[in-house]
């Protein structure tokens, strides 16, 4: 991350000089303000990765087990703004006046947040990312390009038709909030692809009465989601496989199925973890 700073001094795009101006004093308080956590040994490993997915294929779960197991963060953009939001940051008024007034944040404020948030687990020591949920767009992909470096995409996917099983199927405790999903997903593989199991996530018997189904998972708008989603990433994958930095990764079922898959993907393995704890 060398090159956020890098970037800061030289660059002269509008994007980089509203970074550089929201930057420097927030960053510098941070970093005093927090106490050094020991840094984790990743055995020179470097982890800067992006985790793209369409809404309900699981991507948060799989970048926040990975996280877990590499030692180093999971950052979601949208935990950045609602963590701004509740701070005394120098962007939370102004982001709270967007919010307020239902618009959308901008890029350069997104952006701003991220740099900060990559400076300061720079300077803590951590020894990279995985970012969920970011880039959404093609811009978003080149401003990321020019603040730092991302040396891995790695794109989650389901078929749609089980992807729209998996949405309808979700359901909520009105009473503890907990999230199940009560579809059993048995699909046959097509045109030599394998088929797909994903077991039910059921409640406890006192949940089940109580199960509500959130409004807008209903078909036609889970579809819509869908293509909205789809018009929006295919850009964003394109950008990265031109870059030979994309990782399509179909997941062949739910967790347990997929779970091993994907860090035989990825060349990593269950005891990554303990091995990266020994000196
Ligand atoms: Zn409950």
């Amino acid at each position: 991350m060398a090159a956020v700073a890098r970037l800061l001094r030289s660059s002269s795009s509008s994007a980089v000089s509203f970074l550089r101006r929201s930057l420097s004093t927030a960053a510098a308080t941070e970093l005093k303000s927090q106490s050094f956590p020991p840094r984790v040994d990743t055995g020179g490993r470097n982890v800067q990765w992006v985790f793209l997915g369409c809404p309900g294929v699981g991507k948060g779960t799989y970048a926040s087990r990975l996280s877990e197991l590499l030692g180093v963060p999971h950052i979601a953009t949208g935990d950045l703004v609602r963590e701004e939001l509740s701070s005394s940051g120098p962007l939370s008024k102004q982001l709270a006046e967007i919010v307020n007034q239902g618009k959308l944040v901008s890029d350069e404020i997104i952006i701003s947040l991220l740099s900060k948030r990559l400076q300061v687990g720079e300077a803590k020591g951590e020894s990279g990312f995985i970012l969920d949920g970011f880039p959404r767009t093609i811009r978003q992909a080149e401003i990321l390009d020019e603040v730092t470096e991302i040396d891995l995409v790695v794109n989650l996917k389901l078929p749609e038709n089980v992807l729209l099983e998996k949405c309808l199927g979700r359901r909520i405790c009105s009473q503890c909030s907990k999230n199940f999903n009560v579809a059993s997903i048995n699909i046959k593989g097509e045109n030599g692809n394998p088929d797909i199991s994903m077991a039910p996530l059921l409640p406890p018997p006192q949940c089940v009465s109580k199960l509500i189904t959130r409004s807008d998972d209903t078909e036609a708008i889970v579809k819509e989601r869908l293509h909205i989603y789809n018009d929006k990433s295919q850009p964003v994958e394109d950008f990265y496989r031109g870059r030979g930095k994309l990782l399509e990764f179909d997941l062949p079922g739910g967790i347990p199925e997929s779970w091993p898959k994907l860090l035989e993907a990825l060349n990593l393995d269950e005891n990554e973890d303990k091995q990266f704890a020994t000196p």
